[in-house]
């Protein structure tokens, strides 16, 4: 699937170039431009890729500090400037807009979902937002910055790509000393998802391969998706590979989604990836049919992908997965945060229990 990525916030600046980065090192193409937008001019200046300044008036390049309904309207106010700046790098190939964004500071926060909803009005591809998650470690205003995001995102996007971050990482590194190996494993996970939909990026020809429109599918239910992953030794002979490959597909989902413990999804879809040789048909499709008996949906779809590697990794995204009890709990988590931020202007505690998080706008 050919991608425009754009960076909002220090989070999604980030995370794109080391998207754009992995991409362009594994020769798939399927970035087809990449650009990262930001309040604080600190945080572009540390990037490789195009990069816009925004908000320039009212914070002067510092900076939103959390606060993500200065960067919604940041980006409101700024939005064509953004979009005309997006438009030399959307080609007539490209296929989808993703957003990447981190929901719990100020200018991703607020940024991505108004951001989309611009988009949205303008271009006829899907625009999806990938959106990070805080860890449970961080403080009460990125819990609840993220809630109000998360939510407004969802409606926003065609499709939001939660990543959680405190998956993806090492248990016991602290947060900052995770973030690139979770940007690195973002980069490779979402890179290999994008290049599965892009057959011309490989020279081999799979026997059954992914199309560009099967992501598209799978991602339309809306609401919110999950990617997994998992890799593991293969051996030559693909007879031999049934069950690597089905254990694989079980890791991938059970023990290494972006955000843990979904099981319930309308669609997904089974990228297996690996030497054309070692990948067996028979496993894939055993794999392919656990998945909607795990998830409950009866939509996944399935496909290999050639790599050359001696491994073989399996590539799980499942769409439609709000109902998660993981996501309520966060939200649970983000309501808490806004509550008790909001104490000392002395509003009822009460009414905060008993009311959802507002939308961002
Ligand atoms: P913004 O610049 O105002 O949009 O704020 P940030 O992008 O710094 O958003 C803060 C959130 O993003 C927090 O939840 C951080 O944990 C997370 N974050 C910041 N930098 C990174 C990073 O490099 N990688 C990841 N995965 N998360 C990050």
């Amino acid at each position: 699937m050919k991608v425009v990525l754009i960076g909002v916030g220090q989070a999604g600046g980030k995370v794109t170039q080391r998207l754009a980065e992995y991409d362009y090192d594994m020769g798939f193409g399927a970035v087809q431009g990449a650009m990262a937008v930001n309040t604080a001019e600190a945080d572009l200046q540390n990037l490789d890729i195009d990069t816009m300044l925004v908000g320039r008036d009212r914070v002067k390049g510092h900076g939103v500090g959390g606060d993500n309904e200065l960067g919604a309207e940041i980006m409101q106010d700024e939005a064509t400037e953004v979009m005309d700046g997006l438009d030399a790098k959307l080609s007539t190939d490209a296929e989808a807009v993703v957003i990447v964004a981190g929901l719990g500071g100020g200018t991703g926060s607020g940024g991505a979902p108004a951001l989309a909803r611009e988009l949205k009005r303008i271009h006829d591809i899907p625009v999806y937002v990938t959106g990070i998650l805080p860890g449970r470690d961080e403080g009460a205003i990125y819990q609840a910055n993220a809630g109000r995001s998360l939510k407004t995102v969802a409606r926003e996007a065609d499709s939001l790509l939660l990543i959680d971050n405190d998956a993806w990482r090492t248990a016991g590194e602290s947060m900052e000393e995770g973030f690139a190996e979770i940007n690195d494993n973002i980069a490779q996970r979402l890179g290999l998802l994008f290049a599965s939909g892009e057959i011309d990026a490989v020279d081999e020809v799979a026997e059954s391969v992914v199309d560009s429109s099967e992501i598209i599918n799978t991602l339309r239910p809306g609401g919110m998706a999950v990617l997994g992953y998992a890799s593991a030794a293969a051996s030559e002979d693909a007879g031999e590979n049934v069950n690597a490959i089905t254990s694989t597909t079980r890791n991938a989902l059970l023990t290494g989604t972006s955000v843990p413990n979904v099981v319930e999804a309308e669609t997904g879809l089974l990228v297996v990836a690996g030497q054309p040789e070692r990948i067996s048909r028979k496993g894939v499709e055993r794999a392919r049919s656990w998945i909607e008996e795990e998830t409950g949906s009866m939509q996944v779809r399935g496909g290999d992908f050639p790599l050359d590697s001696e491994r073989i990794a399996a590539l799980v995204l499942l769409g439609g997965v709000e109902r998660s009890n993981r996501i309520d709990e966060f939200m649970q988590r983000a309501k808490e945060a806004h509550e008790s931020k909001n104490d000392g202007r002395g509003e009822a505690k009460e009414a905060f229990l008993n009311e959802e998080l507002d939308d961002l706008f």
